[in-house]
């Protein structure tokens, strides 16, 4: 049995259950967010990681790919979106899109990441282009991981087609797996306050649990540090759970830490290290069920991303090329990492780098 070191006592029940590997409640959850004893939390949290994953860190090759800015949605948090006209706004085309998932095949990529606004005059066959253009440009190993459940809403309602109907097209198409943004947090109340034009939480879940089924498999995400609760954070943890209970198909859970900056949200402070290595843990031990715990480090920062390491995260993503969402809302970190940087991070923890797919596949164990 693993024996924690806990300062705070009220850590003890759940180190029990943790220890046992019973699954948290929660209150439990609550009661995690609620202690200051985060070496605690974080050697339970590195418990589970070690389980799951033994000594591996993941990282990955990628290319990201935001095909255009304009968007229909304009939600309040969100500085990347611009409207048709306005100074900065900008949309590829086809041969554009196709020649930088190319390009990010040539680089050694595995995925390419395609997430954009709601342009409110592209049609539903371009969607279904940008996918066959995407395929086409790539080797069969390469995973096309495109369009978050926002968009996946907003094909749906141009087409006038179901969201199943719609994945079921795209993956005829050639999308491999859908990322997991779009999800912010389940909560009415923020949604309302914050973007109340962007797909439900009902939607969201619904999408990717018809996503599962179709054999799409899929990321998750929960964006915090702007107006939501700490309830409202262990609820938004506990209803993912509950999907994966039900359809299985998620692979990872990213939480996204927000930045105010060049949002209608500017004046919030931005999130602390302190938080980000708290929330990663928490994510570690509710999620029983979904094996990867992912540290973005375009939005955690490259510090803290690598320490992380000891608090729950089995990966620190990839080597992004050009994102944009992210910089567009202040973030610092660089646009772009390469895969030695990334190798020498995991290895001064003392894990062992691996190399993966977007499914999780080994491609290379740096031993
Ligand atoms: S968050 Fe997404 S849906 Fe909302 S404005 Fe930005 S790009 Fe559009």
């Amino acid at each position: 049995m693993p024996s924690f070191n806990l300062i705070d006592p009220a850590l003890e029940p759940i180190a029990a259950k943790v220890a046992a590997g019973e699954r948290l409640s929660r209150e439990d959850g609550m009661t995690l967010y609620a202690s200051n004893d985060l070496i605690g939390i974080g050697q339970m949290a590195d418990h589970v990681r070690r389980t799951k994953n033994g000594d591996r860190v993941h990282f990955m090759v990628n290319r990201h790919i935001n095909p255009t800015n304009i968007c229909r949605n304009r939600c309040k948090f969100c500085a990347f979106a611009r409207s048709e006209g306005e100074p900065g706004a900008y949309e590829m085309t086809l041969d554009e899109i196709a020649k930088a998932a190319a390009e990010g095949a040539a680089d050694g990529a595995y995925e390419i990441h395609i997430v954009s606004g709601l342009h409110p005059e592209w049609s539903y066959e371009f969607y279904l282009d940008m996918v066959r253009r995407t395929r086409e440009a790539v080797p069969d190993h390469v995973i096309v991981q495109a369009f978050t459940a926002v968009e996946i809403e907003h094909m749906a309602i141009i087409a006038n087609k179901s969201t199943r109907e719609v994945l079921a097209d795209l993956k005829e198409a050639g999308l491999d797996a859908l990322p997991g943004g779009g999800a912010e947090i389940f909560s009415d109340r923020t949604r309302a306050a914050a973007w109340d034009k962007k797909t439900s939480s009902d939607v969201w879940l619904r999408i990717h649990g018809e996503a599962h089924e179709l054999g799409i498999k899929t990321n998750c995400t929960m964006l915090y540090g702007h107006i939501e609760t700490i309830e409202e954070r262990v609820d938004h943890l506990v209803r993912l759970r509950e999907q994966q209970d039900e359809s299985g198909g998620f692979l990872a859970f990213i939480p996204l830490a927000f930045h105010p900056a060049n949002t209608e949200l500017a004046d919030l402070p931005a999130t602390t290290g302190y938080d980000d290595l708290k929330t990663l843990a928490i994510a570690r031990l509710m999620l029983d069920n979904i094996d990867h715990i992912k540290a973005f480090w375009i939005m955690v920062g490259l510090k803290v991303a690598q320490l992380s390491t000891a608090f729950g995260v089995d990966d620190i993503d990839g080597t992004v090329v050009e994102e944009k969402i992210t910089h567009m809302a202040g973030a610092t970190t660089p646009e772009a990492l390469s895969k030695d940087d990334l190798v020498a991070m995991i290895r001064e923890t003392g894990h062992t780098p691996v190399e993966r797919d977007t499914l999780y596949r080994v491609v290379r164990v740096y031993e």
